[in-house]
C-alpha cells in the first residue's frame, strides 16, 4: 500500500517516520516548496504544487497511491480543500490529520480575531511593540501599521523589502520559555500576534505572554469548507492507515 502524505508540519514528519518501515507500506511525502531549506521527512519526498485540485487528482491517478493523508498546517486552506476534492474524484481514501488549537489558561489575555485583516485593525488598541509570528505571507498586511514597531519572526525573508517599522527576525522553532521571555524583554515588546497553530513547538510565546501579562492577538483558524474524516494525532493516523484493507498489488 502506498501512502501520500501532504506535509509541511511536524506531524507529517512524525507520521512518515512511523509508517516508513512498516512492512507492506511505502510512503511519499509532499512539500509545497515554500521554505528555502525545509526540514525533510524521512523516506521519499516530492516538492512543489500539484496545480490545484485537478492537478492533484491527475497526480493521484498517474502515481500508484492508495491512501492520501493530508497533514498540512491548519492554516493551509487551499491544499486542504484540493485534497478533499481530488481524493473524491479519484476514489482514494483520504484522512485529514490536524493538531488541535491552543486552549487559554488562567492569566491569559487572548483576543481572538477571525483573520489577518481584523488583527491589523485591532492591534493598535492592544500594544505598540509587537511580536508578530504569523508568517511571511501575512507581513504585507502590516505594512500600513506605521504607528507600531513590529518584530516579525519568520523562517524565510519575504522577497519585497520591508518598511522601517517592521524588523525581521529570521528563526525557526522550537522555542523555549526562557528564550521567549528574553526576546520580549530585550525588545520591550508589549503584544504578541499569532495564529492558533497549536502544538508544543511554538507555544512558549504564549507561556511567556501569560507570565509577563501581555495581551495575545490570536488569529482564528480558517473555517473549512469541507469536513473530511479527521484525526488530531499521529497515533490515530497510524491506526487509521493500518486498519485499511491492503490493496492487491
Ligand atoms: P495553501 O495556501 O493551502 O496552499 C497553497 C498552494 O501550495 C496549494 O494550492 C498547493 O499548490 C501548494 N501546496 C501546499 N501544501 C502543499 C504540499 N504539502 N505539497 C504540495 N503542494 C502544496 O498552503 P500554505 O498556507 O501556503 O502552506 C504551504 C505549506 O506550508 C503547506 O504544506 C503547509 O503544511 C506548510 N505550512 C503552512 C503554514 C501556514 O501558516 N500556512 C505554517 C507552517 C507550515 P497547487 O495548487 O499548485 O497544488
Amino acid at each position: 500500500m502506498r501512502v501520500l502524505i501532504l506535509g509541511g508540519t511536524a506531524e507529517a514528519r512524525d507520521l512518515a517516520a512511523r509508517l516508513v518501515d512498516r512492512p507492506g507500506l511505502s510512503v511519499i511525502s509532499s512539500l509545497a516548496g515554500r521554505v528555502a531549506d525545509p526540514r525533510l521527512p524521512v523516506g521519499e519526498v516530492r516538492i512543489g504544487g500539484f496545480g490545484g485540485a485537478d492537478g492533484l487528482a491527475r497526480w493521484l491517478d498517474t502515481h500508484p497511491v492508495d491512501v492520501l493523508v493530508d497533514a498540512t498546517h491548519p492554516y493551509a486552506a487551499r491544499i486542504r480543500t484540493a485534497a478533499v476534492t481530488a481524493a473524491a474524484q479519484v476514489g482514494v481514501p483520504h484522512l485529514r490529520l490536524e493538531r488541535p488549537g491552543w486552549t487559554a489558561r488562567p492569566g491569559d489575555r487572548w483576543h481572538r480575531v477571525p483573520d489577518v485583516a481584523a488583527a491589523v485593525r485591532e492591534l493598535p488598541a492592544l500594544g505598540r511593540r509587537v511580536l508578530l509570528t504569523t508568517g511571511r505571507q501575512s507581513l504585507a498586511a502590516f505594512r500600513p501599521s506605521t504607528g507600531l514597531w513590529i518584530l516579525a519572526r519568520v523562517v524565510d525573508a519575504p522577497d519585497e523589502p520591508l518598511p522601517q517599522h517592521i524588523r525581521l527576525l529570521r528563526s525557526r522553532g522550537p522555542y523555549t520559555l526562557a528564550g521567549e521571555l528574553e526576546l520580549i524583554r530585550t525588545h520591550r515588546l508589549d503584544v504578541v500576534v499569532t495564529k492558533d497553530s497549536g502544538g508544543r513547538l511554538t507555544e512558549a510565546k504564549l507561556d511567556a505572554a501569560r507570565q509577563l501579562g501581555l495581551p495575545v492577538l490570536m488569529i482564528d483558524r480558517p473555517v473549512p469548507a469541507v469536513h473530511p474524516t479527521t484525526v488530531s494525532g499521529v497515533d490515530e493516523a497510524v491506526d487509521w492507515v493500518s486498519a485499511l484493507p491492503v490493496q492487491p498489488g
